[in-house]
């Protein structure tokens, strides 16, 4: 991600804490730090020292920019870009790369969640994205909790605490993730027939 990209995350956060103290703003930094260092981690194949290290000056960059924008003032309206933009919902194009908005449509998958373990779900996790950390995630209709039906393929990211309200953005692949679905699948079959079995068992334990 570039300064701006940070500076624009870190800024949505702090129009999202209640007080907006110097200690606020430090804490905010602390997580984006660890959560930033976090996900460069996890990337597989791992990232380079050069390259995580790029990415927390980047950060490091937007905080310094950030903090004397703080000590100066907003800038006078009107005078090239206003710092701060006014607080409103993340749309997922401004969460995902642009590979992963070009490899995948603005379909959302409409309710998911569960009611006593029937309902639609994710499951996985696959092929990170280096440049926006998203994962591919196949959405299922899941009967007492074992995924049954793959509905389809997203690139998936979890939202930030602070940045929106959103639990998460999701955005469909053009094909399902056959990979994935099968990995799931032969999961979900186990924990099936493990079910089954145990229910036999316990059966058979009380009438014989
Ligand atoms: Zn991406």
């Amino acid at each position: 991600m570039e300064q701006s990209d940070y500076l624009s995350l870190l800024n949505r956060a702090i129009l999202a804490i209640d007080k907006n103290t110097p200690e606020a703003r430090s804490k905010i930094y602390d997580r984006a730090r660890h959560a930033l260092l976090n996900q460069l981690e996890s990337i597989e194949p791992p990232l380079s020292n050069a390259a995580i290290e790029k990415e927390q000056r980047q950060l490091e960059g937007a905080i310094a920019q950030l903090e004397s924008q703080q000590k100066t003032g907003p800038r006078p309206a009107g005078k090239g870009q206003t710092p701060t933009q006014p607080a409103r919902s993340v749309t997922s194009r401004e969460v995902f790369c642009e590979h992963c908005i070009a490899e995948t449509s603005d379909k959302t998958p409409g309710d998911v969640s569960t009611i006593n373990g029937i309902g639609r779900k994710f499951y996985g996790s696959a092929a990170p994205c280096p440049e926006c950390a998203s994962v591919i995630r196949t959405l299922w209709w899941t009967v007492i909790e074992v995924p049954v039906v793959p509905l389809g393929s997203y690139r998936y990211k979890t939202s930030q605490e602070g940045v929106s309200r959103a639990r998460f953005w999701c955005r469909q692949l053009p094909s399902r993730h056959w990979q994935q679905i099968w990995k799931t699948w032969a999961i979900g079959l186990v924990a099936a027939i493990a079910a089954i079995i145990a229910f036999y068992i316990y059966n058979n334990y009380q009438h014989g």
